[in-house]
């Protein structure tokens, strides 16, 4: 049986926008990958110190309170990732993440926006996975 949970993305962008989370997750190695691909078009915005995003337009001074600069709206308010085939790791890997925690026996943890309700499909993905370790227990039990 195939038990995958599937996540909808609503492309909504809140997690995309703002002070979102995501701009403070860049890696090294996504920095890398931008590199080999030539793209300084990504490159501009990002410190090669430590791989927050900056703003090219005002002395590479920290992008705060605004928007991811690749984030694109569409008419009718959906918006789409502007680099999504390059994307960041942290955007790939929503909504779990990588742990950092070397002594942590587990590779992957569920994102804590997952639990504070803010993304729509978080929310929908919480009750399917919910739903699903009920299933599982209640077969289990039998
Ligand atoms: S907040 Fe959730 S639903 Fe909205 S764009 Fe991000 S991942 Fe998709
Ligand atoms: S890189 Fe794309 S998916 Fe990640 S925060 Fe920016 S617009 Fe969103």
């Amino acid at each position: 049986m195939d038990d995958r949970i599937s996540f909808e993305c609503k492309r909504c962008g809140k997690c995309c926008q703002g002070d979102a989370w995501l701009r403070n997750l860049l890696k090294p190695s996504d920095v890398q990958r931008w590199r080999a691909l030539g793209r300084d078009d990504i490159l501009k915005y990002i410190c090669a110190c430590c791989c927050r995003l900056v703003d090219p337009e005002k002395d590479n001074a920290p992008w705060r309170h605004k928007d991811c600069p690749f984030l694109q709206r569409e008419e009718g308010g959906l918006t789409r990732c502007g680099i999504h085939h390059v994307r960041p790791q942290v955007c790939r890997d929503f909504p779990v993440r990588k742990c950092t925690n070397p002594d942590c026996a587990e590779e992957f943890h569920l994102h804590d926006w997952l639990w504070q309700g803010k993304c729509e499909a978080s929310r929908a993905f919480r009750k399917k996975m919910l739903h699903a370790v009920e299933l599982k227990i209640n077969d289990n039990g039998d």
